[in-house]
């Protein structure tokens, strides 16, 4: 490994989990990629599954998908999108990982001798992948997250290790940045230090004196609190940073930013202060377009995951993007496919999402949802399985074949309009064995989707086991369906529309993960365009 010059800024939590400890990561990340460094983000999660692909999004978020096929936290997609950059899988460090590696260099014999054990052999793992990104990215300046709370068993390996890399590396070359609470009880309104105290005595007990603190707050820190918090968890008093609710995450570049962090970190890197103003006021002007927004458009999400806001965060963000774009609030209800009941309450909505998804349940609900946007002539925006439930749809509706299936759905269907990758057939394992990631598209002439994208190739991220299946292409494009859009020399269809509907649009692969605030992903703006009227 080439030794690198980078710097390392560690981030990690207290008091509680949900402190929003990836935004405070991306809005630093941020602020020094506005500072002219080369930046960039890991995020290491304790669990023992080797990536978050085999997680239930309702349990975990969403899985977010890197443009090199990594199945990712959904804080790589917080980086993304507050950096405007791709992050590599390389990025999502897990325990899973590790161990493997371990037990892999332990099987070829690299440790020959050695008694295997935590420390040294899973703490310098740790260590060499931090380094390795840093080194063969030639980053300035790397932030490490780590996920969970101080505290928890599992991740005492990953403290043990950044511990070692303060030393290693030096104190002008790494910082640690402690994330707590500072709750305050309702009746008394009173902000409490003792939380932030014993969550950085904790820290310190395994050895790690955080050199900065961003304790979360309702309203911003109590000068008072601030002085007690910095003097009791042995932290300069200019390195106790509040940060408290704002309008948006995107406000807490700035929000930081005026108190001097930018400064703090640049004294603690020993580096040249450098003025982000410019840059400031373009992040600013993109964080203000969100909240200059009026007339809200209805979308109905519909699908089986729609509870939790984070299983989809992605998507979420992806509408939102597109409303900020063309001065729309976008108003997203999530409706269960598993009791959508009557389709009728669909006829209020602007527009119509059904995003990916896995399994029979619900999927029925889902077919009808699209079918009735079809026939309502509703905007309809198809995501992977809103892709391949929509050509179901259209094969039941549209092409009379009654029993039209998935056969992810009904393995015995005499009509397998979407069926098993053929690569997939010999497939066993669940995990990582997805067509993932990124993959080139190209577009026919003359279609939608050719005006939409201004362009006859995109690359765009996949992550499906099942495609749509081409023997009844031309039953459906007879009907009027057109596929508009193919990968891999023609093997795949990626795109469909419905010329002669207001806007119906779906797509194999995942336009979400490209979305960034500001540069919103074309589906998704011409999806809102057209749901608003415009
Ligand atoms: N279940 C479908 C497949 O595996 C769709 C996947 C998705 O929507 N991400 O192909």
């Amino acid at each position: 490994m080439q030794p690198s010059h980078a710097k390392y800024l560690f981030v990690t939590g207290g008091v509680m989990s949900g402190l929003g400890k990836g935004i405070v990561s991306s809005s630093i990340a941020k602020l020094l990629q506005l500072s002219g460094k080369k930046v960039s983000c890991v995020k290491i999660d304790p669990y023992l599954n080797f990536d978050a692909g085999t997680m239930n999004p309702v349990a975990h978020g969403e899985v977010f998908v890197t443009e090199d096929g990594g199945e990712c936290d959904m804080d790589i997609g917080n980086y993304e999108r507050f950096l405007n950059q791709n992050i590599p899988k390389t990025h999502n460090i897990t325990t899973g990982q590790i161990y493997t590696s371990v037990l892999e260099a332990e099987r070829k014999g690299e440790y020959l001798g050695a008694c295997v054990q935590i420390i040294p052999h899973v703490t310098d793992m740790i260590k060499q992948r931090i380094r390795q990104v840093a080194s063969e990215e030639n980053i300035d300046v790397l932030v490490v997250e780590c996920g969970g709370t101080v505290g928890d068993m599992e991740s005492l390996p990953f403290l043990e290790a950044i511990r070692q890399m303060g030393i290693e590396d030096g104190s002008d070359r790494t910082m640690f940045v402690h994330v707590t609470l500072a709750p305050s009880l309702d009746v008394v309104g009173e902000q409490k230090s003792k939380p932030t105290q014993h969550s950085v005595q904790e820290l310190r007990r395994i050895g790690i004196q955080p050199d900065m603190l961003v304790v979360r707050s309702k309203v911003p820190l109590d000068p008072a609190v601030k002085t007690k918090i910095a003097l009791f968890s042995n932290v300069q008093l200019g390195n106790v940073f509040s940060c408290y609710d704002a309008s948006s995450v995107l406000r807490v570049p700035q929000m930081l930013h005026d108190q001097m962090i930018t400064e703090a970190i640049a004294k603690k890197f020993n580096g040249q202060k450098s003025t982000i103003e410019d840059g400031m006021k373009s992040w600013n002007g993109i964080a203000e377009s969100f909240e200059s927004v009026s007339g809200a458009v209805k979308i109905a999400m519909v699908g089986k995951y729609v509870k939790l806001a984070d299983s989809y965060v992605s998507v979420n963000e992806a509408l939102r993007h597109a409303g900020a774009k063309i001065g729309k609030k976008v108003k997203i209800e999530w409706i269960d496919s598993e009791d959508l009941g009557n389709l009728e309450k669909l006829a209020g909505y602007d527009g119509i999402i059904v995003p990916g998804g896995f399994g029979s349940r619900g999927s029925e609900g889902i077919i009808a949802a699209a079918n009735y946007a079809r026939e309502k002539n509703i905007p309809y925006l198809g995501i992977c399985f809103g892709f391949q439930l929509a050509t179901v749809a259209f094969a039941r509706h549209v092409c009379g074949m009654q029993d039209a299936n998935t056969t992810e759905i009904s393995p015995q269907t005499k009509h397998p309009i979407v069926d098993l990758l053929p690569e997939q057939k010999t497939v066993e394992n669940k995990g990582g064995s997805l067509r993932l990631g990124a993959h080139e598209i190209s577009i026919k002439q003359g279609t939608m989707a050719s005006k939409l994208y201004g362009s006859v190739a995109i690359n765009r991220r996949h992550r499906h086991r099942y495609e749509f299946n081409k023997d009844f292409q031309a039953q459906l494009s007879e009907k009027g369906m057109v596929f508009s859009g193919e990968s891999d020399s023609g093997r795949r269809q990626e795109i469909l529309e419905i010329p002669t509907h207001k806007f119906y649009l779906a797509v194999q692969y995942h336009p979400e993960f490209n979305s960034r605030p500001g540069f919103p992903e074309e589906c998704f703006l011409s999806f809102i365009k057209a749901a608003s009227g415009s």
